[in-house]
C-alpha cells in the first residue's frame, strides 16, 4: 500500500464505507463476481479533501452488465457513452445527499493515429486501464471491497509534489490522445499542479497533433480551463508551448512588441489581468463562474493587433478595435462551435466595451444613459463587470477617477430605472371607468378623481378594481357638490 497519511486513509474510507447506497452498489457488483474500483479524478479529489458529488468507477463488468446492476439501485441512469463503456446514474443516500456515478468498463484502448476518436477496446484488468489514463494523479484506484489503494505510477508522490506527469512517456500519451495536452493546462489551472518539464516539452513538440481532435472536445476543455479560479496559469502554459497558436491564436497575437516609445502597454498581460479582475468582480457581485463574462474579458482587445497604427508624433492608435475585436471573437467562437447565444453575447460585449469612455466626468445626458442600458439589454450586468475590469492602470488617481465615474453611472442607471417605474404607475381605474362608476361626463371632476386614485395607488400599492371602486365612491361622497 502506498504511503498515505491517516487523514487521506480516512477520506478514502469515508467514500467506501460511510455511504449506504454506494456500499450496496459495490456489494451488487461483487455479488455478481465483478471487480469495482473508485478511480481517476474521484480518488485524486478524495485524497485532496475536495471530492464533490461525482464518483467515477471502473469495473470488469461490460456495459450491459453495468446497466443491469446499476438500474435497480439508481434514481435514474443514462448512457453517457455505451461505445466507450460508460453508464451513469444518480444514487440517493438515506441522508438526502446524492451522487452522480459514472461506471466504465476497464479500458485497453488502441489508438488509430489519424482518427479523431480513440478506438475503444475493453480490457480485463485494472493495470491496463490505469496506464491509459492521462496523468499519474488521475491514475489511482481504490478497491471497493478491500479498500486497497492501487497506485502503480506513484501518483501519491506526484500529488504530494503537486505535479502533472504522464504514466507512460508523454510523447506516446499525447500522440495517442492529443486532448491530454489541453487537459494538462486545465489541471494546472484547476489544481495548481505544475506539469513536469518532460510534459511541457512534449506539449510543445506534439502540439500539431491537436489537428485531429474535434473542435467540440477542444472547446469543452478550454471552457473548463476558463471556468477555474486561476485560468491565467493554464493560458500562459498554452501560449508558452505554442498550443494557443492552434486553438486560440488571437491570444498569443496580443503579445505585440512594446514599441520603442513605450506608448502602449503589453496587451497580453493587460488581457489576463482584466480576466483576473472580472473573475474577482463576478464573485464579489454574487455570480457563478460565467463563460460569457470570462471570454469577453479575455478577448476584449483582440482587435488591437489588426488596428494598430503608428501615428505622427509617435502616438499609437487602435481605431475601431472594439468592432474588429467583436468580429474576430465571433469567428473564433464559431470555429470552436460555441452556441449562437454565447457568440452573440461575447461579441456584443466586446463591441460595447469602450462605450463608457465617452462618459468622462459624468457628462452623459439621461438619454445617453438610457441608450447605454437599452444597447446592453440583458448583458448590462456583464457589461458593468467587463468595463470595471478593463482598468489596469498603475496610476492610482486615474484608476480611482474611473471607478468613481462608473459607480456614478451605475447609480444613475438605478435612479432612472426607479423613476421610470414610478412614471409607469397608473391608478387602478382609468378615466372611462371613473366616469361610468360616478355616472358623470368628461370634465374637471374626472381629473380630480383620477388624481385621488393615483395618490391612493402610490400610497397603498395596487388595490384591484373592486376596492378602488369602493374608495372612489367614498371619496365622491365626501366631495362638496356644486348644486
Ligand atoms: P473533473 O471531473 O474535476 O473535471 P477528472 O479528473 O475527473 O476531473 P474527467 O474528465 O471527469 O476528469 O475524467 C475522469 C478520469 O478519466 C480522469 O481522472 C482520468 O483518469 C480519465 N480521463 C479522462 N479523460 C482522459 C483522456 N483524454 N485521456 C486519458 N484519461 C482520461
Ligand atoms: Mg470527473
Amino acid at each position: 500500500m502506498p504511503d498515505i497519511t491517516p487523514t487521506q486513509a480516512a477520506r478514502l474510507d469515508t467514500v467506501r464505507a460511510a455511504t449506504p447506497a454506494v456500499r450496496e452498489l459495490a456489494a451488487a457488483f461483487h455479488g455478481a463476481g465483478h471487480e469495482l474500483y473508485l478511480v481517476g479524478g474521484s480518488v485524486r479529489d478524495a485524497l485532496m479533501g475536495r471530492l464533490g458529488n461525482d464518483l467515477d468507477f471502473t469495473t470488469s463488468a461490460r456495459p450491459e452488465e453495468i446497466e443491469k446492476l446499476l438500474k435497480p439501485r439508481a434514481v435514474a441512469t443514462w448512457d453517457v457513452g455505451r461505445a466507450y463503456g460508460t453508464i451513469a446514474g444518480r444514487l440517493d443516500e438515506p441522508d438526502g445527499t446524492s451522487w452522480l456515478v459514472e461506471i466504465t468498463t476497464f479500458r485497453a484502448d488502441a489508438y488509430d493515429p489519424d482518427s479523431r476518436k480513440p478506438q475503444i477496446a475493453f480490457g480485463d484488468h485494472l493495470g491496463g486501464d490505469l496506464i491509459r489514463r492521462d496523468f499519474t494523479v488521475n491514475a489511482m484506484a481504490v478497491a471497493m471491497d478491500t479498500g486497497e489503494l492501487f497506485d502503480p505510477f506513484d501518483g501519491i508522490i506526484d500529488l504530494e509534489d503537486r505535479v502533472l506527469r504522464t504514466p507512460s512517456a508523454p510523447e506516446i500519451s499525447f500522440s495517442d490522445d492529443p486532448l491530454r495536452m489541453l487537459r494538462a493546462a486545465r489541471f494546472a489551472s484547476q489544481l495548481g499542479f505544475l506539469p513536469v518539464p518532460e510534459v511541457v516539452r512534449a506539449m510543445a513538440d506534439l502540439k500539431d497533433r491537436l489537428e485531429i481532435v474535434s473542435a467540440e472536445r477542444i472547446r469543452d476543455e478550454l471552457v473548463k480551463l476558463l471556468l477555474t479560479d486561476h485560468p491565467r496559469i493554464g493560458l500562459d502554459l498554452l501560449v508558452e508551448t505554442g498550443i494557443a497558436d492552434l486553438v486560440l491564436p488571437e491570444l498569443p497575437a496580443l503579445k505585440m512588441e512594446i514599441d520603442e516609445h513605450n506608448h502602449h502597454k503589453d496587451v497580453y498581460e493587460h488581457s489576463l489581468t482584466v480576466l483576473d479582475q472580472a473573475i474577482a468582480l463576478e464573485k464579489a457581485r454574487g455570480h457563478q463562474p460565467d463563460i460569457v463574462n470570462r471570454l469577453a474579458a479575455l478577448l476584449h482587445d483582440i482587435g488591437k493587433p489588426k488596428t494598430r497604427r503608428f501615428e505622427a508624433g509617435g502616438k499609437v492608435s487602435f481605431y475601431h478595435h472594439d468592432i474588429v475585436g467583436a468580429k474576430l471573437a465571433a469567428k473564433r467562437m464559431q470555429a470552436l462551435r460555441f452556441s449562437g447565444d454565447e457568440i452573440k453575447a461575447v461579441s456584443k460585449l466586446i463591441e460595447l466595451h469602450l462605450r463608457f469612455h465617452g462618459y468622462g466626468e459624468g457628462q452623459w445626458t439621461d438619454s445617453a444613459v438610457r441608450r447605454y442600458v437599452r444597447d446592453a439589454g440583458d448583458l448590462l450586468e456583464r457589461l458593468h463587470i467587463l468595463t470595471r475590469s478593463d482598468c489596469t492602470t498603475r496610476n492610482v488617481a486615474k484608476a480611482n477617477r474611473l471607478r468613481t465615474a462608473y459607480e456614478q453611472l451605475e447609480w444613475r442607471i438605478d435612479e432612472l430605472a426607479a423613476q421610470e417605474e414610478l412614471d409607469a404607475i397608473r391608478p387602478d381605474l382609468n378615466g372611462d371607468q371613473i366616469m361610468e362608476i360616478l355616472g358623470i361626463g368628461p370634465g374637471r371632476e374626472v381629473g380630480k378623481a383620477y388624481k385621488f386614485l393615483l395618490d391612493l395607488r402610490m400610497e397603498a400599492g395596487p388595490l384591484g378594481p373592486e376596492r378602488a371602486k369602493e374608495e372612489l365612491l367614498r371619496w365622491w361622497e365626501s366631495q362638496p357638490k356644486a348644486d
